[in-house]
């Protein structure tokens, strides 16, 4: 497989140099120039297993890993249940939270800590990965690499931010995990972040690697679970399936969008988004604004400018109607997130994590007849017990380990996160 740089065509490379690059040139995103069409036989398979996986992911990865790893990764990868739950006639929630960290980045950062090790392997140069996070990237790629060997991991969180829960699946892990809390929001994480990638002095002493869903291995492996999904559903209903995906980076949506131009039969992917809603703005005038982000209920989608929307360009061609028919959207407050949590637990018991809310809420308006509506369960509600407990105040808080065990105070400031590079050079 090729992949093309939506910023430069010129641009060719292969599922390795893609990897370990993260960002391609001009600031654009690595996309495969071609989607591989899959075998009809695939989706006759009484039920989805590891080599319906490595069959998909295969021409992808071309002949960057042997097959044999490339199977040892995948099993790795998938190593934790994601249940199909109805919620009501013709509605389920597809449960991607059960992994370590309970998120369903969880299955991208599995997924790509295995390929960098792999890759990595031959050097004996330490790889940094910086990452920046809202909270469940830090947690999902924190937990994917801890104790990679040859790898130190640097997590920028802003804050106060973040659920408690998730700052201790950041925190508790030491070793070559480093959870740096800084002085600001979101957005200031990832501006010290683009800015080390920028510093080619920085570079030229430190090998720097990104975890952001940028990244091809990140965002490529979660097209599996939405095969994994197909196959749950019985025979007669299978061509009916609309995927519903609370969004922010639309990582997640571009993900589905390759598995249906792979041939998975779904009728629409509909991504709906909190207040953050230049996708939806975009559908509605044809003009793509990207704004500052506004902090929501559902944070981990508080996106004012979602990176893969790029992809999605690239893919649909910029077909504006297309893209509207393909990929229909709508923006949902918090208090309507709230008030589905709230209706949820009446009605079926069933406890939605504020992202999952968005989803459902989302999508009441845009349903059609006959059609069979997945949405996907980003993150478990433990993760947002605070939240969950404004409407349901009898829902307990997880457990939550020691929060200041592994954590570095950092000034929003790009000279202090030189210095605390420097120290990390000198020590490792
Ligand atoms: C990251 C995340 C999202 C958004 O996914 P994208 O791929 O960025 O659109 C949604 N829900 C939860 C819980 C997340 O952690």
């Amino acid at each position: 497989m090729i992949y093309t740089s939506t910023n430069n065509k010129k641009e060719l490379v292969d599922f390795k140099t893609a990897t370990l690059n993260g960002l391609a040139s001009n600031n654009g995103l690595y996309t495969p120039t071609h989607i591989p069409i899959l075998d009809d036989k695939l989706l006759e398979a009484e039920a989805f297993n590891l080599d319906i996986a490595l069959e998909l992911m295969k021409p992808f990865v071309g002949e960057c890993i042997p097959e044999e790893k490339l199977k040892e990764i995948l099993s790795e990868t998938l190593n934790f249940e994601l249940p199909l739950v109805k919620l009501e006639p013709n509605t389920y929630c597809l449960e991607l939270f059960h992994g370590p960290t309970e998120a369903f980045k969880d299955v991208g950062a599995r997924f790509m800590s295995r390929v960098l090790a792999y890759f990595s392997k031959s050097s004996n140069e330490t790889n940094h990965i910086l990452v920046a996070t809202s909270g469940d990237t830090g947690a999902a790629v924190a937990n994917g690499f801890h104790n990679v060997p040859g790898t130190q991991v640097h997590v920028l969180f802003p804050k106060g931010k973040v659920s408690e829960y998730q700052e201790s699946q950041m925190t508790s892990l030491g070793d070559n995990i480093h959870a740096l809390e800084v002085e600001g929001v979101f957005d200031d994480c990832q501006a010290l972040v683009k800015q080390a990638f920028r510093d080619n002095d920085l570079r030229s002493k430190l090998k720097l690697s990104s975890a952001n869903s940028i990244n091809v291995a990140r965002f490529l492996p979660q097209m599996l679970y939405y095969f994994k999904a197909f196959f749950d559903v019985e025979k007669d209903l299978r061509s009916s399936i609309s995927f519903v995906v609370p969004s922010g980076n639309f990582g997640n949506v571009t993900a589905g969008l390759i598995a249906q131009m792979m041939g998975l039969p779904i009728r629409r992917l509909i991504p709906i988004t909190n207040a953050n809603d230049t996708y939806f703005k975009y559908l509605s005038t044809g003009k793509y604004q990207a704004v500052p982000s506004k902090q929501t209920l559902s944070n981990a989608m508080d996106v004012g400018d979602p990176s893969n929307f790029a992809r999605i360009q690239y893919l649909l061609k910029q077909d504006w109607n297309k893209i509207n028919e393909m990929l229909p959207s709508i923006s949902v407050s918090d208090k309507d997130t709230l008030g589905t949590i709230d209706k949820l637990y009446k009605e079926a018991g069933y406890v939605l994590d504020p992202h999952a809310a968005v989803g459902y809420y989302g999508y009441q308006h845009l349903k059609q007849e006959g059609e069979l509506a997945i949405i996907l369960g980003t993150a478990s509600p433990k993760k947002f017990a605070s939240v969950i407990q404004q409407v349901i105040p009898s829902y307990e808080s997880p457990n939550v380990n020691a929060l200041s065990t592994h954590k570095i105070s950092l000034p929003n400031d790009y000279h202090a996160l030189l210095d605390y590079l420097s120290t990390i050079m000198v020590s490792k």
